[in-house]
Parts: C-alpha cells; sequence; structure tokens
C-alpha cells in the first residue's frame, strides 16, 4: 500500500479544509488535503451562494482574495414570501452580503491554499480513519483509481462535510467527541442555477418562502439579474419531499421565471441542528459542516466553516510546536467556536425545535404578523428585545395567534437561558461533563414548555 507522511492530513477541499490548510501551511508545515473529486470538480459545492459576512473573512484568505467570485453586490435584503397569508415580508440582513459563483468561489480557496504551500491529492476517497494503541488517530486510509494508499499525520483533519463518514470509523470511547448525532437532525436539500432572458425585478434580494406540501422552505437567490440560483430543502425528521418535482412546479407557477434555461444541479444533506457540543479527539477535529458550524435556521455554513478551519489550523500549529497532540491541547478550539458563533446557532435551534410542535399554517399565520426588523434581530442574534409600542403592534397584528406568541415569547426566555449557559462554555475538558448535563437539563424544559419532541 502506497504510504504517505503529512504533519496534518485534511479530508476535504472545501471551505473548511482549505482554511485549516492555508493556515497550515503558512505556518510552515507539511500540509495536504485529500479530496475525493477531480481538480475540475473541486469546490463544486451544493449551495444557495448567499455569502455573508465576507469583510470579516479571516485574514489568511481575507475578502480580497475571494471577491473575484461576487456576481451580485446589491443584495441586501430577504424578501420572505407567504402565499398562504398573502403576505411579503421584507427582512433587513444586516452585515455585508453577495451572491456568489460557488464554484469560483471554490477554486479561489483551493488556489489560495495551494499559493500557501497545501499538497493536493485528487480523485482520492477517505473510507476510514485510523487510530494508534492509545486511541489518538493517525491519519487515514483512502483509495485512488481503486489503489489503496496509506496517510500518517500528527494531526488529522475532517472538513469531509455534512454526516462525514469518517466519524463512523472512530472509537470516540473515552473522548468528548459528540457522537449524539442522526440523520433526522440534518436537512436534505437540492438546488439547480437557472438562466432567464429577461433580468428579475427582485434581484436586490435573497427570496425565501414555505414550500406548499411539507415543512420545507423554498429560495431564489439572483446570483446576477438573469442567473437565478433556486433550491428548497427539508428536515429530515418531516415526510420526505420531492425535490425535483416540487421545485420545478414552483418555478412553473412565477412568470417571470419562464423558458428559464437549467445549467447545474447539485443536491446535498445540510445540518441544521447545535453545532457538536465537542468536535476534538487526540489527534483529530473535525470542521465546518463535519461538525455542524451551520446557521441551523438560515443554512448558512460557509463562514462557520472558514472559521472552523482557521481555528482548527491555529490550534493544529500549537499541537505540532509542543509536541502535543491531547484532546486537552486542542481543546481551545472548541471553545473558540463555541465564543464566535457556537453559542448563538446552538440557541437559534430552539426556534426550530419550537416549529415542530405547531402546525405550519399557524406558524406562517404568526410569521406573517411579525415585523421584518424584529424576525432580522431574531435570525441573526440568537435573541431579541421587543420594545413596548412594537410589542402592541405584534399584538393587534397576531389576533388569532396570540397562544403561539405567548409560547413563542417563553421559548424566546428558554433559549437565552440557553445561551447564558454556552456562554460559560468550559475551559477544558474536565469540566465537561457537568457542563453538558446542565445543557441537557434546560434542554429538558424546553422540550416540556413547548411540547416538542427530544431533538437530541
Ligand atoms: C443545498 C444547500 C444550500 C446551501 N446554501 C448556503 C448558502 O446560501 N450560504 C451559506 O453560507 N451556506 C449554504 N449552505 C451550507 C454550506 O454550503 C456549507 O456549510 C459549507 O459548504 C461547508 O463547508 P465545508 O468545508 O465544511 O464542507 P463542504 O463544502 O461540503 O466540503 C466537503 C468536501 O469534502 C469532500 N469529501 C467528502 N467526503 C470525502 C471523502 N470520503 N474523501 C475525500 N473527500 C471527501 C467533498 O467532496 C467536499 O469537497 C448550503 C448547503 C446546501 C446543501
Amino acid at each position: 500500500m502506497e504510504s504517505f507522511e503529512y504533519d496534518v492530513a485534511i479530508v476535504g477541499a472545501g471551505t473548511a479544509g482549505c482554511y485549516a490548510a492555508a493556515t497550515i501551511a503558512t505556518a510552515g508545515y507539511d500540509v495536504v488535503i485529500v479530496e475525493r473529486k477531480n481538480a475540475d470538480e473541486a469546490g463544486h459545492i451544493a449551495c444557495g451562494d448567499a455569502l455573508k459576512g465576507a469583510d470579516k473573512f479571516p485574514s489568511v484568505m481575507p475578502k480580497s482574495e475571494i471577491a473575484d467570485s461576487f456576481t451580485n453586490t446589491a443584495v441586501d435584503h430577504g424578501r420572505f414570501e407567504i402565499p398562504q397569508e398573502d403576505t411579503v415580508l421584507d427582512i433587513p440582513v444586516p452585515g455585508e452580503l453577495a451572491v456568489i459563483d460557488r464554484l469560483a468561489y471554490g477554486r479561489l480557496l483551493i488556489n489560495g491554499a495551494e499559493r500557501a504551500g497545501t499538497d493536493f491529492h485528487y480523485d482520492t476517497v477517505v473510507h476510514r480513519a485510523t487510530q494508534d494503541e492509545e486511541g489518538r488517530v493517525s491519519g487515514f486510509e483512502a483509495t485512488k483509481k481503486g489503489q489503496r494508499r496509506r496517510y500518517r499525520a500528527t494531526v488529522t483533519l475532517d472538513g469531509a462535510g455534512a454526516l462525514s463518514l469518517l466519524q463512523d470509523t472512530i472509537d470516540f470511547t473515552g473522548t468528548t467527541f459528540d457522537t449524539n448525532v442522526r440523520y433526522s437532525q440534518f436537512s436534505s436539500a437540492y438546488r439547480e442555477v437557472i438562466e432567464v432572458e429577461e433580468p428579475v425585478e427582485w434581484s436586490d434580494a435573497l427570496v425565501i418562502k414555505p414550500t406548499k406540501r411539507s415543512a420545507g422552505y423554498l429560495w431564489y437567490f439572483p446570483r446576477t439579474p438573469t442567473e437565478i440560483n433556486v433550491g428548497l430543502g427539508f428536515q429530515m425528521n418531516e415526510e420526505p419531499m420531492h425535490l425535483v418535482s416540487d421545485l420545478r412546479e414552483d418555478i412553473s407557477q412565477r412568470p417571470e421565471l419562464q423558458g428559464a434555461t437549467v445549467v447545474d444541479k447539485l443536491g446535498a444533506a445540510l445540518p441544521t441542528r447545535r453545532p457538536y457540543d465537542s468536535a476534538t479527539a487526540a489527534g483529530y477535529m473535525a470542521i465546518g459542516d463535519a461538525a455542524a458550524h451551520v446557521n441551523p435556521i438560515s443554512g448558512g455554513g460557509i463562514s462557520g466553516a472558514a472559521y472552523a478551519g482557521t481555528y482548527a489550523g491555529e490550534q493544529a500549529v500549537e499541537a505540532l510546536e509542543r509536541e502535543d497532540t491531547s484532546e486537552e491541547l486542542l481543546w481551545r478550539y472548541n471553545e473558540r467556536v463555541m465564543d464566535h458563533y457556537g453559542a448563538r446557532y446552538a440557541a437559534l435551534d430552539i426556534y426550530n425545535i419550537f416549529s415542530t410542535a405547531y402546525d405550519l399554517d399557524e406558524l406562517l399565520g404568526l410569521l406573517a404578523a411579525l415585523p421584518g426588523q424584529q424576525l432580522s434581530e431574531a435570525l441573526y442574534s440568537g435573541s431579541s428585545s421587543v420594545g413596548f409600542g412594537l410589542k402592541l403592534k405584534v399584538l393587534y397584528k397576531s389576533f388569532g395567534h396570540w397562544g403561539t406568541l405567548k409560547n413563542l415569547y417563553e421559548t424566546k426566555g428558554l433559549a437565552d437561558r440557553l445561551l447564558a449557559h454556552y456562554e460559560r462554555y468550559p475551559d477544558s475538558p474536565h469540566e465537561f461533563d457537568a457542563w453538558q448535563a446542565e445543557r441537557d437539563s434546560i434542554m429538558d424544559d424546553i422540550y416540556a414548555a413547548t411540547g416538542a419532541a427530544p431533538k437530541y
């Protein structure tokens, strides 16, 4: 079997893998990215192509290095269409926003990581992680064009995306790594890129709407005024949707999209759950979608993956410098993810849990009554406060949904309690069990208050 040896071996040439590799190579260490796709297809990822917060991207590959892939920087708000209520809500999106050519973006990342000194091994499918006698992850085995190969590494990073198969091959006994992961905590999604002759009127908006048949969502994101990324998805604990035919049906009902040409199609799973409680084990860190670093409401995961890759890359460099790859040393990576966005995403997940306890029409009715600014704050901050005047307005408009509204406010209180607990995320693995037990007891209160079935 052919064998390779690196300081750090990374699975997956996505956003997380590329940011991690660029960080490690820039620090002067040997790093390889092993990617199952070929060199032309690498970077071609199923996505809505909406990129948020590029101006704050990690300095190892800042906005200036990816901006050439931005095809629409005029988008500045979400347009929430609720046909059931005959309502359109314009929701401000805070921070910088762009719709991008996702393949061009993916290639820019790969080029950036390569320039920093990363080796790329394409056409190579990783199928199993390896562990030494003490249980430390020591690399992985892969196959390239029918030939088996072995990668040995001081640190292994799993950037293989949602439901990464690597994790099924590792014995995590004695580690804190989160194994409470089920497919029902993920969404199944499909998207097409379509072209039309005439510019659409909503080229400055991200259009989102609920699906007709199941509790799913549809999006129309304009890459340019004539090139639209259209897609849909549903949480996998719900009745399965017919993704392709449901999408076609919705497109057929929009006059502005008649005669559109499909230029690209892709589908994938995405995490719509809280981030992994811990994404470390000795010699190993999971990054990006492989550790659910995604906003569970909007499905936005590009910036989370960029930061997870960067933080894990920096932690890998520290581990190499100190010649210590213990879980204790790698733990700082978990803390930085939770500090930056993990806590907020965990709190937002409570609104997903809340929504499973209600009838879709009831929720849409309530949604139609809420002011866009409020929804925006709830979506992006993980919590929000409502002034007295606004409360009166909401109460007036939401007549008929007051029971649900009351429960929503109670849920907000519980989400705030959870957020406060995540802000006390432990600074070493030793206090992790106690932190997790307290978090689980808050979750029990949340299930009891919302009447929702336990998600975890
Ligand atoms: C339909 C859809 C729409 C989305 N829309 C948006 C959006 O509009 N905005 C946003 O911010 N986020 C969006 N997301 C989420 C976003 O795409 C992800 O969060 C982000 O791509 C995660 O990056 P990653 O590097 O962790 O994983 P990925 O980008 O998934 O990269 C994983 C890489 O690993 C490779 N790989 C996997 N398994 C193996 C293996 N066994 N061996 C070798 N290589 C392997 C894959 O080929 C891939 O290149 C969307 C996701 C989906 C599915």
